[in-house]
């Protein structure tokens, strides 16, 4: 390979060989920033830079790692805070995050059949495994698949709510 396919830094700025980025994470965090950089690097055919990056990005402190990033984009870089919703309490039982749910409550989901507990009767019931966690059950697992809570629930709540036999 020549240098010609091998651009510094600066000559890939130079010619424009840069994207934006907008950073949207966990609260911009360093590690999710610097993974997204390398990963732009590298669509961008600049992998051999990647490394160098890294390097700088790490050296310092978060702000260091801010400078990094800005550096490579030209100071294009937005970091954009994710929402993280609030956890509750439960909305019916009352119990909270990473508590078992009360008697009869109508959210618990049934860790056999994963339909609604208060709705079947099971044998093997799991109320543990059933827990509360501070969010809709499903709520955070459909808004990463991109779904909603009905495709949801038809689609993986077997697969996430139901405790494996073995
Ligand atoms: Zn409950
Ligand atoms: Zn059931």
């Amino acid at each position: 390979m020549n240098s010609e396919e091998k651009p510094t830094l600066e000559e890939a700025k130079a010619k424009g060989m840069l994207p934006a980025v907008t950073l949207v994470g966990q609260d911009g965090n360093a590690f999710f920033i610097i993974g997204t950089v390398k990963k732009a690097l590298v669509r961008a055919c600049l992998a051999h830079l990647a490394a160098d990056f890294q390097k700088e990005a790490t050296s310092g402190d978060y702000d260091g790692v801010l400078r990094a990033a800005n550096e490579v984009f030209g100071g294009r870089v937005t970091i954009m805070k994710s929402k993280i919703p609030r956890l509750d309490l439960c909305h019916d039982c009352g119990a909270k995050p990473g508590e078992c749910h009360g008697d009869n409550c109508d959210v618990e989901r049934c860790s056999v059949c994963a339909g609604q507990r208060l709705m079947c009767d099971c044998k093997g019931h799991d109320k543990k495994f059933a827990r509360w966690v501070g969010l809709w059950p499903g709520y955070a697992e459909a808004k990463e698949l991109g779904v909603d809570l009905n495709e949801f629930s038809i689609r993986y709540a077997k697969m996430f709510f139901t405790k494996p036999r073995k």
